[in-house]
């Protein structure tokens, strides 16, 4: 299994997903750049959860909240005490540092990389220091969120109050939080810059509850929509004694990640300890006809939701596709996220009349969707490169083109290819791809 993580890294690398941050300098401790398709798939998983929150659940409103905040904030979240640190040791040989339950084995705590003991543990606050304005003191330092449904509770009443909104309503809002991990690890499983989806359901004490199960539903069906095998799927229910102290209950939805199962999304009820607590801590009143509403949280990382759906799509297949050839990679990745919608191909390339029409088709379906131009290598060559990147749709213009107006579109799933009238494409495209 280690195996294929290491073949989705190089392939996230050669097709253009994911590449190293800074890696002409070394790289920069587990940061990462999105590529070209990179960037289109995370916007797709990105719009797919803004459409399932805003457009199909009802009572739902968007922020965008600043990343940078009043530091008080975070002091009465409880973020700068120790209550969000990890348990970091440190090996007394090689000085390697190391979160302390990501070391626990059988044989003892020892170090994985040396065998060396370790120090006793330390606590380490995840919180990332800035500091804003020209003079750099005490007064000047700022952290960038390590959440971002801090930013949704400090509006609270902003939000009531302007959208008119009665409880129950949800606040749903997708942005950059970083947390200074001791160990990023697993490619971008875990790392100290990602982003967030989250959203945050107000309701009366009452029917917390009800919603809870309401929510962590929606969100396995979420999952499950865009393509991802239940059987890749579990919940976890976080034992009690493991709970933040405000929480009333936490269920980890966790996938079968190549190095294990791990969370993806956490469902929690943070009962009214958010807005209490900040109503106690800023002095405003985010009451709501005399009652402080209980939050139901649904959070999801889009980097590692992006991995999930990755991996889930990753295939090689023996033969190739068609059975008659070498091991081939097909990403049969769902219809909505795939980052390229279409290509277009000319049949061959030193025809200009057919070169000529391919550009006018291609330059004219890349204003209404994500589409590759390809003129190298024979069509089957090209339609294994565009089978890989998971691409819908190939359209390859021939000879008969320049005669009937006509091109071949070919099906990536079903690998049909059908004749269809070049005025007809967009429409055709448009059906389908909705
Ligand atoms: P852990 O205990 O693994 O450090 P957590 O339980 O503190 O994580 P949450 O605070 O519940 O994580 O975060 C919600 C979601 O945000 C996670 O399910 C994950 O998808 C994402 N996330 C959290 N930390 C990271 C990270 N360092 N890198 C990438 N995604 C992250």
């Amino acid at each position: 299994m280690e195996d294929l993580m290491q073949k989705i890294v190089s392939f996230s690398k050669r097709r253009g997903f994911i590449f190293p941050s800074s890696e002409i300098y070394g790289g920069f401790g587990s940061c990462y750049d999105f590529g070209p398709l990179g960037v289109e798939l995370k916007k797709n998983i990105k719009k797919a959860w803004w459409d399932e929150m805003i457009k199909k659940q009802n009572d739902i409103v968007g922020l965008d909240a600043s990343i940078l905040m009043n530091p008080r904030v975070w002091k009465a979240s409880g973020h700068l005490s120790a209550g969000f640190a990890d348990e970091l040791v440190e090996c007394k040989k090689c000085h390697h540092r190391f979160r302390k339950d990501f070391v626990n084995s059988p044989a003892g705590e020892k170090c994985p990389d040396c065998g060396g003991a370790f120090t006793k543990a330390k606590k380490f606050n995840l919180m990332m220091k800035t500091s804003v304005g020209p003079v750099e003191d005490d007064a000047s330092i700022a952290y960038l969120r390590p959440e971002t449904c801090q930013g949704i509770y400090v509006n609270f009443k902003n939000i009531m109050q302007s959208m008119r909104l009665k409880v129950p309503f949800g606040i749903a809002q997708i942005g950059k939080a970083f947390r200074n991990e001791i160990n990023p690890k697993d490619f971008i499983f875990r790392t100290r810059e990602f982003e967030q989806m989250e959203m945050q359901w107000f309701c009366e004490h009452q029917k917390a509850d009800k919603f809870f199960e309401y929510w962590l539903k929606q969100r396995l069906n979420w999952y499950y929509k865009l393509g991802i095998n239940k059987k890749n799927l579990r919940i976890y229910e976080v034992p009690k004694k493991e709970l933040a102290h405000y929480a009333k209950r936490a269920v980890d939805i966790e996938y079968k990640f190549p190095f294990g199962w791990k969370e993806i999304e956490g469902i929690h009820n943070r009962g009214d300890w958010d807005l209490s607590n900040h109503a106690k801590n800023s002095g405003e009143d985010l009451k709501y006809e005399g009652y402080f509403p209980h939050v139901i949280e649904t959070s999801v990382g889009v980097d590692r939701s992006l991995f999930v759906f990755l991996t889930e799509a990753y295939q090689e297949i023996k033969g190739g596709r068609s059975g008659k050839t070498n091991t081939e990679i097909f990403l049969e990745i769902n219809r909505i996220l795939a980052p390229v919608k279409v290509a277009v191909l000319p049949l061959v390339k030193n025809k200009p009349e057919i070169v000529k029409k391919a550009k006018e088709i291609y330059r004219s379906l890349k204003t209404e969707f994500v589409t590759l131009y390809d003129q190298t290598g024979s069509i089957g060559r090209r339609y294994r490169r565009l089978d890989e990147i998971g691409c819908i749709f190939a359209v390859t213009v021939d000879f008969d083109t320049l005669k009937d107006n006509a091109v071949t579109i070919r099906d990536r799933d079903t690998m049909k290819q059908k004749r269809i009238k070049i005025k007809e494409l967009s429409q055709f495209l448009n059906q389908e791809l909705k």
